[in-house]
Parts: C-alpha cells; sequence; structure tokens
C-alpha cells in the first residue's frame, strides 16, 4: 500500500518514512518545498518510485490535501509547529488545527481508498501541571493548557501555547470522526509521545537548527549547566516503529496511545555515558538518582496494541553521541 505522510522533511517524519520504505510501504511524502525535499530524495533514492514528494505550501488553506491525498491507502499526519517561542498562540494553534481538519476532510473528499489515518498527536495533549506525583493514561486530557491560552493569550506559558496546539488539533481529530463516522472508510489512530530522542536524519545544517527535542539533547551533552530538569522520552526509532504498527494492528483503530520508554532527569542522561569518554558534559554525576518526578506515563497500551518494545536510556544516549560524532557536532 501507499502512506501519505505530512511534514515528510521532519526529525520524526523522516524516520517514519525511512520505517514505512523498510516494512514495504510506498511512500509519498508531503513538504512545503521542493528544496524541503531535496535531502528525501536523496536520501530515499535507492527505493525508486517507492518513494516521491508532493508540495503542500500552506497546510492551513483549505483543501492545502486536496490533491496530496488522492490514491493513498493510508495517512500519517506528523506536520504541526513545534517550538516554544511564539508570542501569539494562533502561531501555534492555527496550523495544528487546521493541518489536522484540513487533511481529514481532504481525504474524506478525495480519498476513497484510505483505511487508516494515523495523527502525531503528544503527551502534551494528555499530561496537567499538578503538585502530586500522578501517573497519566490514555484517558487523560490537557484542558489546562488549553483554559490557561484561552484566558491568558500571548501572556500564557509558553509551553502551554504549544500544549494547548496539541490539545485542540487531537480533539478537533476525534471530533471530526464522530461527525462523519457514517461517511467515511476509515479509523484514526493518535500516537502520544513525550520527549522524542535519538539520533538525527533529517536535514540540519548545524546542531544549534537542530528540533527542539533534540537540540535540548545536544545542548544537555555539551553546554554547561543545561542538563536541568526532567521529562519522559522515547527514541526517534521506536517512535517510527509505532508509526508502522499504527498501520499493521487492526485493534488500534478508534485509540489514542502514549508511546512512551519512561521518565528521565537530564542528568541521568549524561550519567549513562561511559565515565572515559571526556568529550561530554559530566554534570552533577548522581543529582537525578532522588528525584521524585510528578508526571508518569503509563505506557501498556502501546506494547499490548502495537506490541512495541523501547529502546533504554544506555542504547539511545550511545547512538546519539555516535551520531554526533559522526556528524563532526563534537571532537
Ligand atoms: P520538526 O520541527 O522536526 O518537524 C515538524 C514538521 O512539521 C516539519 O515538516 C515542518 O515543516 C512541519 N510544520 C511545522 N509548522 C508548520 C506549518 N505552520 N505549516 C506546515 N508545516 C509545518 O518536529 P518534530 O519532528 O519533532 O515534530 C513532528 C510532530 O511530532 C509534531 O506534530 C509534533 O507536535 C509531534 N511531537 C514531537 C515531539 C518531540 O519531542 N519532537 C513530542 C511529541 C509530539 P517545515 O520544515 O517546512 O517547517
Amino acid at each position: 500500500g501507499k502512506v501519505l505522510v505530512s511534514g515528510a522533511n521532519g526529525y520524526i517524519a523522516v524516520w517514519v518514512v525511512r520505517s514505512l520504505l523498510e516494512a514495504g510501504f510506498s511512500v509519498r511524502g508531503a513538504v512545503r518545498s521542493a528544496d524541503k525535499g531535496a535531502h528525501l530524495k536523496q536520501l530515499f533514492a535507492s527505493y525508486g518510485e517507492k518513494f516521491e514528494l508532493v508540495i503542500v505550501p500552506d497546510i492551513t488553506k483549505e483543501g492545502a490535501f486536496d490533491e496530496a491525498v488522492k490514491g493513498v491507502d493510508a495517512v500519517e499526519h506528523t506536520a504541526s509547529p513545534f517550538h516554544m517561542n511564539a508570542d501569539d498562540p494562533a502561531e501555534l494553534l492555527e496550523p495544528a488545527i487546521k493541518g489536522t481538519e484540513g487533511i481529514l476532510y481532504s481525504i474524506m473528499k478525495h480519498a476513497p481508498t484510505v483505511r487508516r489515518v494515523v495523527v502525531t498527536s503528544s503527551v502534551a495533549a494528555v499530561l496537567s501541571m499538578l503538585d502530586k506525583p500522578k501517573v497519566f493514561d490514555e484517558r487523560d486530557w490537557n484542558d489546562q493548557a488549553v483554559a490557561e491560552v484561552a484566558e491568558k493569550g500571548k501572556e500564557a506559558n509558553n509551553g502551554s501555547k504549544y500544549r494547548a496546539s496539541k490539545t485542540l488539533a487531537e480533539r478537533a481529530a476525534w471530533k471530526f470522526m464522530e461527525e462523519h463516522k457514517s461517511q467515511i472508510g476509515w479509523d484514526l489512530v493518535c500516537l502520544n509521545p513525550p520527549l522524542v530522542l535519538g539520533p538525527v536524519i533529517h536535514a540540519v545544517s548545524s546542531p544549534d537548527a537542530l528540533n527542539t527535542s533534540a537540540l535540548m539533547m545536544w545542548e544537555a551533552f555539551t553546554k554547561p549547566g543545561k542538563a536541568v530538569g526532567s521529562g519522559s522520552f522515547v527514541d526517534v526509532r521506536d517512535l517510527a516503529t509505532a508509526h508502522v504498527q499504527a498501520l499493521m494492528n487492526e485493534p488500534a483503530g478508534g485509540e489514542r496511545i502514549i508511546v512512551c520508554a519512561g521518565p528521565f532527569c537530564w542528568q541521568d542522561w549524561l550519567d549513562v555515558v561511559p565515565a572515559s569518554n571526556t568529550n561530554y558534559e559530566k554534570g552533577t554525576p548522581g543529582a537525578g538518582k532522588s528525584f521524585v518526578h510528578l508526571i508518569i506515563f503509563e505506557n501498556g497500551k502501546a506494547k499490548k496494541l502495537l506490541g512495541l518494545d523501547y529502546r533504554t536510556m544506555e542504547q539511545t544516549a550511545k547512538d546519539t553521541l555516535e551520531d554526533y560524532e559522526q556528524k563532526g557536532w563534537i571532537a
């Protein structure tokens, strides 16, 4: 079958495209300009006609994906802005929501062959900020961020603006499904990853130009004082596998699925590197050990529905550092 991947030049999406091709699918990658597709063309040249590009200049325009969806069997919608420096929340909300709704309308109108749609949502659409520890699962929704942005607009926390964009986009997707279920022949899977880390195969001119999550990792390893705070992670390659498995496993249809390896403190990443490796920041070894994580994600559903096995921190750290070394990003 043929799969449309939106935002195909992104950090996660290039791994998704690669995993789909390796699994035997044909892939049509949607990017904003021919320029942004050049690296992909080169990277996947050996797949010949099994990999093609389509240009969708503005995902917020009505009917933007009308041509792109024609003739595909499944869609992976990953395109959405992920950064924490929007002043006006609309900068994030508009492409997140309109991009999601728009691609679903285009599929309904122009792609009767589609059987499944996977949307790359986020735990940003699941979590909320609490003062006591909580284990979040797929029943939880981040209405807190949405309320904060509705109330404070530009004055809202920049993280909340991003999290509201993901919550509203995912809600819009499920609402679309509910409203159009009698008119469509496909079902929806939403994947909800935490911070996505690991090796980089998309086009990056220099490490400073990395996407938000990969940049955080690079800074933690290479800049003094950056390895502070905590989060949860999944290796980008495991998330790519999840995107493939979400197409292949019937019971995943109609589900939102948290795809999370576990929590971390940034210091933990420095601590899993062999002490003999002097080229990386050392931070304050052990400082993460006694940390109490307030936010924990239940991750059993992905194991059950997608058969996922998660890479460990050691594996992700090792492969990421080897990647930096190969790229000459570190001595
Ligand atoms: P990248 O920034 O590497 O990729 C984002 C992709 O979305 C790019 O193809 C980008 O296109 C496209 N995009 C962004 N804004 C717009 C816009 N306004 N109009 C059209 N296309 C746009 O980020 P990631 O790979 O990290 O993110 C991919 C998806 O994964 C997003 O939906 C994100 O919310 C989600 N996610 C990411 C996590 C992470 O830790 N990385 C965690 C959880 C979810 P262009 O290059 O042209 O700007």
